[in-house]
């Protein structure tokens, strides 16, 4: 009996095709039952300007999307003291809300801010990659709303995959790299 190999879901974000149109944040939050227009204040995704760029007229605002890294060797799984924080077998970081003790170590440990109190459960909250929407075969909200297809997600551990192919064929990086934390999402550069 052939047994299924093991996936390993990535992101591959495009910077330079954002135009900070924030579809991707309302997306999120519509799909993860977060309320858009008062629950301001917390983000499973955001949007960062990195400066204007050229010579009038000339000019282009660059912007960096960004939500948890999903990384591969995570310090807010090694800080959580009930093992609420875990890491999946296809590479994605969750987090079982029943047993979160709300002890905020994991918001601490983070070095990309990626996680919050969530107003509505009350427990410590973050992207899950739309771990719900993978499971039924379909992109994440942000990968499926973005006009200009900013994110590409897939599995790495697929050579046919596009994410593979991008980074068999593209230069990028990654967040903070000096904080060894292995992000799974990887910026073209
Ligand atoms: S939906 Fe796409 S273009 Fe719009 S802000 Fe998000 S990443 Fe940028
Ligand atoms: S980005 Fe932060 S919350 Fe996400 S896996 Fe890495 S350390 Fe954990
Ligand atoms: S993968 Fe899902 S939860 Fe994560 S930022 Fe995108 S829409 Fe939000």
């Amino acid at each position: 009996m052939s047994q299924e190999r093991k996936k390993r879901w990535v992101m591959v974000v495009d910077p330079d095709k954002c135009i900070d149109c924030k579809a991707c944040d309302v997306a999120c939050k519509r799909e993860n039952g977060m309320d858009a227009g008062t629950d301001q204040q917390v983000y499973r995704n955001w949007i960062t300007s990195k400066g204007v760029e050229g010579t009038y007229p000339y000019l282009k605002e660059r912007f960096e999307p960004s939500q948890c890294q999903h990384c591969q060797n995570p310090p807010c799984v090694k800080v959580c003291p009930t093992s609420a924080s875990y890491q999946t077998e296809d590479g994605l970081v969750a987090i079982d809300y029943k047993r979160c003790i709300v002890c905020a170590s994991c918001i601490l440990a983070c070095p990309y801010d990626a996680r919050y109190k969530s107003p509505q459960t009350k427990v410590i909250d973050k992207c899950t990659f739309c771990a719900h929407r993978i499971a039924e075969g379909k992109l994440p909200a942000c990968v499926d709303t973005c006009p200009t297809k900013v994110r590409v997600f897939g599995d790495l551990n697929d050579p046919n995959s596009e994410v593979a192919r991008l980074l068999a064929t593209r230069h990028y990086r990654v967040l903070k790299p000096e904080q060894g934390t292995k992000p799974s999402l990887f910026y073209l550069s």
